[in-house]
């Protein structure tokens, strides 16, 4: 089946037309990088609803098996070996074509940048995995040496400067966002003329509330997304397509 060539067309006229683009991506910009979502028909909680404890902090805080089960999931994690997609190229054309504000990313995989984002531009409002950090001292570093310690036989690593606990560094549920990219987000979002969600589901606030701000400050807001979302309502064009074959149609139509 061919993909909804009408919004294809709408979205091309409206990025065409704007001059201050915000992209918000959620976890289905790198399914087809091989990376699950959570919440999609094949979503880690929709197959594992225990798997969220490993995502919630006051589980990880308090038990050692979470903890456990938590670097497991880390190491065997496909994000190591995952690769940008047709989808995360686009976006990457979009920003070398000048229009692209700020990209604010769900994600914690840096699929973004390696497709060719520029860093400054990129918002990682969740985290990133591609770093520790120290629950006690708050002290970061790169990941590999510490899932290095897993793969030798340390289930649950702890902080080598004080002993704490370690985690990847993401925001785990439980835990507030670092205040300086909720605020990059949200100034953005009322900066913007057109604002593009694409691949989340809209339900994780306070990310999911930068749509409604985006509108509510005058922006065309396109939803791309392969199920509904609350924010469809609201939206100028909704495309339930692939975002990879979507995407990739878009920037050819500009
Ligand atoms: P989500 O799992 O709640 O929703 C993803 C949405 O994307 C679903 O509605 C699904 O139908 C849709 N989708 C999946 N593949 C698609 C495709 N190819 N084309 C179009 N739509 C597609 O994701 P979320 O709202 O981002 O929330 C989950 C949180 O978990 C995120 O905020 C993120 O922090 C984290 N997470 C990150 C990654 C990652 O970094 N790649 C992966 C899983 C979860």
């Amino acid at each position: 089946m061919g993909i909804d060539q009408d919004a294809v067309g709408r979205i091309a006229a409206l990025i065409s037309a704007a001059q201050r683009i915000v992209v918000l991506t959620g976890a289905g910009m790198s399914t087809e990088s091989g990376i699950p979502d959570f919440r999609g028909p094949q979503g880690i909680w929709t197959k594992d609803p225990d798997a969220e404890k490993m995502a919630d902090i006051r589980y990880y805080l308090a038990d050692a098996d979470i903890r456990g089960r938590a670097w497991r999931h880390r190491l065997e994690s496909g994000m190591w070996s995952a690769e940008p997609n047709a989808g995360h190229r686009a976006l990457a054309e979009l920003e070398r074509r000048g229009d692209l504000h700020t990209l604010i990313t769900q994600n914690v995989d840096g699929l973004h940048q390696a497709a060719g984002n520029a860093p400054e531009r990129v918002v990682e409002i969740h985290g990133t995995v591609h770093e520790v950090k120290c629950m006690g001292c708050g002290a970061r570093s790169p990941m590999a040496p510490t899932l290095a310690r897993v793969e030798a036989g340390e289930d649950d690593p702890a902080c080598e400067a004080c002993g704490g606990i370690l985690k990847s560094a993401t925001i785990s549920f439980g835990e507030n966002l670092v205040p300086e990219d909720l605020r990059r987000s949200q100034d953005a979002a009322a900066s913007a003329d057109l604002f593009l969600a694409l691949g989340s589901s809209l339900t994780v606030y306070p990310a999911a509330a930068l749509p409604e701000l985006a509108v509510g400050a005058g922006a065309a807001l396109v939803v791309i997304n392969a199920e509904h979302t609350p924010f469809d309502p609201l939206a100028d064009v909704v495309a339930r397509d692939s975002l990879g074959d979507v995407l990739t149609a878009v920037v050819q139509a500009l």
